[in-house]
Order: C-alpha cells, then sequence, then structure tokens
C-alpha cells in the first residue's frame, strides 16, 4: 500500500491521477491533496476520496473549505502546508501536478525527504535542473517522469539507463521528442495576432490545464520538454531531437546505434503515464482503452518550423545557454503566458517579451538555490513591465 500525496489535486493531472487510483483502493491510500483557490473542485475532492490532509494555499478557501468536509479531513492552508504534505514521514509517493514555479519549494521538499516523486510539474525542473536532481540523488529518491513524452522515453530505455546510466554506453543514438503542432499548425502566420485565449486552449487532441495549452499552441511547451529531457536523461544538446506528429499516438521514441527505433503509443490520455509511475516497475489498469490500428489515421511526422515557433526556438537557445537561461525563460513565460490568457497581450507577444526578458537578464549566472529564486523573481518583475510596456 502506497500513501499517497496529490500536489495540484483539483487540476488535470491531479484529477486524472484520482481516476487512476480510484481504481485501485488496495493498492493506494490518498494521504494528502492541495489546491489553490478552487473550494468546490477540492470539497468535491474530499467528499469523494477522503485524504486525511487537505490543503489550500489560500487562506480564505481553507476557511470556506473547513464548513463543506467531515471533520475527519484535516484543512490546512499556506505555502508551509505544502512542504508539509510532501516531506512528511507518512507518505511514500508524491504526484507533483501543481502548473509552474510554485510547484518548486512542495516538490524539492519531496526530494530532499527521498519520496517517490511522479514528476508532472515540469516548470519545477525547467528552473531549478541539476539542483533538482542533486536533491533526488543526495537523497535516494525516485524520480518517475509523468509528462507523457517523457514517459514514453523512459519506456523506451534499457533499465541501465533508467536507473541514471548514460545514453551512449546503452548503444542510444537518439531521443526523439514528438509533439503535435498544436492547434496553429498550419494557421497563416496573418492569422496569429487575431489567436484569442479560447482558440489557444482548445488543443486538438490532449485536454490540460489553462497554461499548458497556451504553451503547446506556442510549442514553448516542447522547449520546455527538451530542457525536462536534457535533464532527465542527461542527454546533449544534439542527443534530442524534435519531431511533429500531429495525431499525438506516438508519444515519443529512443533510436539506438543498430538502427532500432522504439516508440511507445497509446491515446492520448495522461492515464496511461500517470498509472505507469505509480505503479512501476509493475503494471495496473489505467481506465485508458487499447489503441484499435485499425481505425486510426495515418501517422505523420514533419520537422518543426522555428520561424511559426519563435517560443520553441527560444527554448533550444536557452537550453544551449545553461541554468539561467531556462530559468529566466520558464519565469517570463508564466507571466506572458498569464497575461495572454487575461487578454492582456496578443498571442505574438508572448515570444516578444520571452525574449526581450532572455536578452536583458543575458549575462546572469546561478549557483544556489536561492540564486534560482532570486533570477525567477527578477525575470517576473521584468516580464511584467514588459506586458505594459514593451522592451523591445
Ligand atoms: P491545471 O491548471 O489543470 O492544474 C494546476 C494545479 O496546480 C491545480 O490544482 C491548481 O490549484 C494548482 N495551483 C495553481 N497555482 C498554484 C499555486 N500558485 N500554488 C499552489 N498550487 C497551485 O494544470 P495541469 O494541466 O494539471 O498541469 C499541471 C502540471 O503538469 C504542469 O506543470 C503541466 O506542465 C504538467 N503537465 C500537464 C499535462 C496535462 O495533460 N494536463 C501533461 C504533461 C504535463
Ligand atoms: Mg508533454
Amino acid at each position: 500500500m502506497q500513501n499517497l500525496t496529490i500536489l495540484g489535486a483539483t487540476g488535470s493531472i491531479g484529477l486524472s491521477t484520482l481516476d487512476v487510483i480510484c481504481r485501485h483502493p488496495d493498492k493506494f491510500n490518498l494521504y494528502a491533496v492541495s489546491g489553490n483557490t478552487n473550494v468546490k473542485a477540492m470539497a468535491k475532492i474530499c467528499l469523494e476520496h477522503k485524504p486525511q490532509i487537505a490543503v489550500m494555499v489560500e487562506e480564505a478557501a481553507a476557511c470556506a473549505l473547513k464548513a463543506l468536509v467531515p471533520s475527519s479531513v484535516k484543512v490546512l492552508s499556506g505555502k508551509e502546508a505544502l512542504v508539509e504534505i510532501a516531506a512528511c514521514t507518512d507518505v511514500d509517493t508524491v504526484m507533483a501536478a501543481i502548473v509552474g514555479g510554485a510547484g518548486l519549494e512542495p516538490t524539492m521538499a519531496a526530494a530532499k525527504s527521498g519520496k517517490r516523486i511522479l514528476l508532472a510539474n515540469k516548470e519545477a525542473l525547467v528552473m531549478s535542473g541539476e539542483l533538482f536532481l542533486d536533491e533526488v540523488r543526495k537523497s535516494g529518491a525516485t524520480l518517475l517522469p509523468v509528462d507523457s513524452e517523457h514517459n514514453a522515453i523512459f519506456q523506451a530505455l534499457p533499465a541501465a539507463v533508467q536507473k541514471g546510466g548514460k545514453l551512449t554506453d546503452s548503444g542510444v543514438h537518439k531521443i526523439l521528442l514528438t509533439g503535435s503542432g498544436g492547434p496553429f499548425l498550419t494557421k497563416p502566420l496573418n492569422e496569429f495576432e487575431a489567436i484569442t485565449p479560447e482558440m489557444a486552449v482548445a488543443h486538438p487532441n490532449w485536454d490540460m490545464g489553462a497554461k499548458i495549452s497556451v504553451d503547446s499552441a506556442t510549442m514553448m511547451n516542447k522547449g520546455l520538454e527538451f530542457i525536462e529531457a536534457r535533464l532527465l536523461f542527461n542527454a546533449s544538446f544534439e542527443q534530442i531531437d524534435v519531431i511533429i506528429h500531429p495525431q499525438s499516438i506516438i508519444h515519443s521514441m529512443v533510436s539506438y546505434n543498430d538502427g532500432s527505433v522504439i516508440a511507445q503509443m497509446g491515446q492520448p490520455d495522461m492515464r496511461t503515464p500517470i498509472a505507469h509511475t505509480l505503479a512501476f516497475p509493475n503494471r495496473i489498469d489505467s481506465g485508458v482503452t487499447p489503441l484499435d490500428f485499425t481505425q486510426l489515421a495515418d501517422f505523420s511526422f514533419q520537422a518543426p518550423d522555428l520561424n511559426r515557433f519563435p517560443n520553441l526556438a527560444l527554448a533550444l537557445e536557452a537550453s544551449k545557454c545553461g541554468q539561467a537561461a531556462t530559468t529566466i525563460l520558464n519565469a517570463a513565460n508564466e507571466v506572458s503566458v498569464a497575461a495572454f490568457l487575461s487578454r492582456q497581450i496578443g498571442f505574438n507577444q508572448i515570444a516578444t517579451i520571452n525574449e526581450g526578458v532572455l536578452n536583458k537578464l543575458a549575462g546572469e549566472s546561478v549557483a544556489s538555490l536561492d540564486d534560482i529564486l532570486a533570477l525567477d523573481t527578477m525575470s517576473r518583475k521584468y516580464a511584467a513591465t514588459a506586458v505594459l510596456e514593451p522592451l523591445l
């Protein structure tokens, strides 16, 4: 029986995780859940899944929740409570599914306390990089990737690499990181200025939270995933290729020196990678129906067009530059995407602002978590200013 904490339980990944674990009451015990402000969604989770602890980051939300749930559910508030439910000795497994840099502190706490970490929160890893991985190694924590591409790559890699071995020692030629290209893969470029938040969040294949949906539309998501893959699999820039595969059936591939290519395939449903990480090295039912290959449309593939997707180009460049650049880019992007979602800026300005902040802070370096947090704060400040008065 694994005692589980779900950080970000009210979100898309959080709800999919609850869907999988309630199919296996003999294997998973829900210890704690967290949400930000959505009291109604959290009350529903508490009534249906009966966790021991529920955390709402906002105090007012926690107070409102208390009135709606049975007294057997302990309701806590504040960021410290997130750290507590991630690091508590009663917990074996932490699903890290908070969106954005807000997830870094509790996910880091899970790493420091040696938990089994199911990592969906890619921004936390992009932001903190090797410092996060060092904590995982020091404590003996287990890190399993939930992001569908990284989970696919993990599944297609040999056990030696899964355990931290070098790609080249196992005959890996390349990692092929696939992406759908999002809703604007073929949209005329002169129509990009008129893209609304509603259009950007309507992903053709995946049903996800708003921020990652916009990132998929700009392909910043693939850029963050490139950075994430380099860190998770200790890969060089040249060892990963990004390939557009609009059908989202192949979730990524590993190409070997002997000419073999191993792909992981499945429905575009996050319950598959979630179930894989929950049960690894075993397999459990996820509720996802298997593929019926006779009913699938043709598979197609193409190289990404970096002129169409300047955010992908920025992320690839940042990955070459190193940790400071990826921290800056992640922070700027969180601010610019939030500004786009609240209609303060247009779709094209997301990339303009991200590039402006990257240029403004070029030359910064980071050596500690404090440096990273300071650079993250400064980048957000510059991006917020740029939302109001463009830097370039
Ligand atoms: P979402 O917006 O649906 O949910 C986000 C969760 O984080 C919610 O529970 C919300 O309450 C919580 N949250 C938001 N801001 C917070 C804050 N400041 N402090 C504490 N909690 C906060 O997002 P999602 O789509 O579930 O994505 C979650 C993470 O998983 C992201 O990092 C995303 O990149 C990654 N991911 C998601 C998918 C997907 O299919 N949804 C796929 C791969 C990776
Ligand atoms: Mg992904």
